[in-house]
């Protein structure tokens, strides 16, 4: 028979394959695919992640419904769960957004309810801020240069934190990925932003003052992977995007990253690495190289590099 029709094996076990790691030049079946994540994640927990022993630990997962923070919350469940001194809390953070947000929320749920663990939600209403619907009318309304997203970033970092302060929670997690990891880093190279890159998240080893340490344990796996993991594992999860964020400027950078990656591929892990040694660098020369030092909001107390932070800034501008 013809080669042409034959389906490319996994380069372990000859099963059919469903994924071309074109980085490492694997060819993996669904089951290998999903053995190597579990061990990268596993990894990256042990790396991240620090147990101090004789104390209780509290780990908010930020979970959205969508398929990275379900795979990042099924995997810390699976490695952390039986452990008598974790505790694992999903919070979800409800932006407002009619036709995506509930049917997402709900993806949210029922992961939690399957896998028994509390869950959490915040609305911006409940915090003070609008709901992004109304926010996003009141951009087109008033001509106003940001997007939605720039709002709606800032709103729900501060959804975040206070869900993390209403559980006790010690560490968050957040569902990064290799991509939106290797997207954040241009951004900040094109806006000449290292203090934004020194500040990116696992805080194992640079502790921001006065936050709760967040981890990313997906931040070396690849969205599309993250994909058909879920797909592979039949997670609850809801494949729409936010009506909001087209045209947001993280759209662009996702097409300028795929596009490097498919030239060169590694290119996303070269972003990441280099994001790690800058923040190596940064220790071996102290805290020289951060010119910013945290203050707490004169409005709502939290730490802040102003005098009064970004979410209580753009709040006024939206009243
Ligand atoms: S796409 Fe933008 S507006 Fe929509 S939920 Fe995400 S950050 Fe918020
Ligand atoms: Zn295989
Ligand atoms: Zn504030």
């Amino acid at each position: 028979m013809s080669d042409l029709f034959e389906v490319p094996e996994c380069d372990k076990c000859r099963n059919p394959a469903v994924h071309h790691q074109v980085y490492s030049g694997r060819i993996m079946c669904a089951h290998h695919l999903s053995d190597s994540i579990r061990k990268k994640v596993s990894k990256a927990l042990r790396e991240q992640l620090h147990l101090p022993k004789g104390k209780h630990t509290t780990i908010l997962v930020a979970i959205s419904g969508g398929k990275d923070s379900a795979v990042l919350l099924e995997r810390i469940h699976d490695n952390l769960s039986r452990r008598r001194d974790v505790t694992i809390v999903g919070g979800c953070v409800d932006e407002g957004i009619a036709g995506y947000r509930p049917p997402s929320l709900e993806c949210a749920r029922q992961l939690c309810e399957k896998l028994g663990i509390r869950f959490e939600t915040v609305s911006y209403p409940e915090l003070g801020f609008k709901e992004m619907d109304e926010v996003a009318q009141k951009i087109l309304d008033t001509n106003d240069k940001k997007a939605p997203c720039s709002y709606c970033g800032v709103f729900r970092r501060q959804g975040i934190n206070h869900l993390a302060e209403r559980v006790g929670a010690d560490v968050i997690a957040l569902g990064h990925n290799l991509d939106d990891m290797a997207q954040t880093i241009m951004m900040n190279m094109q806006n000449g932003d290292v203090e934004r890159t020194l500040r990116l998240a696992p805080h194992t080893n640079t502790p921001l003052e006065g936050m709760a340490p967040r981890i990313v344990p997906l931040r070396w796996i690849p969205e599309q992977e993250i994909h058909l993991y879920a797909l592979h594992k039949k997670l609850p999860v809801h494949h729409e995007e936010c009506p909001h964020g087209e045209g947001a400027l993280r759209f662009r950078h996702r097409e300028t990253i795929a596009m490097m990656e498919a030239d060169v591929p590694g290119t996303r892990h070269g972003l990441l690495r280099m994001a790690d040694d800058m923040k190596k660098l940064q220790q071996m020369a102290g805290s020289s190289l951060s010119k910013i030092k945290p203050v707490s909001c004169a409005k709502c107390g939290q730490m802040c590099s102003g005098t009064i932070c970004k979410a209580c800034e753009m709040k006024e501008v939206m009243r």
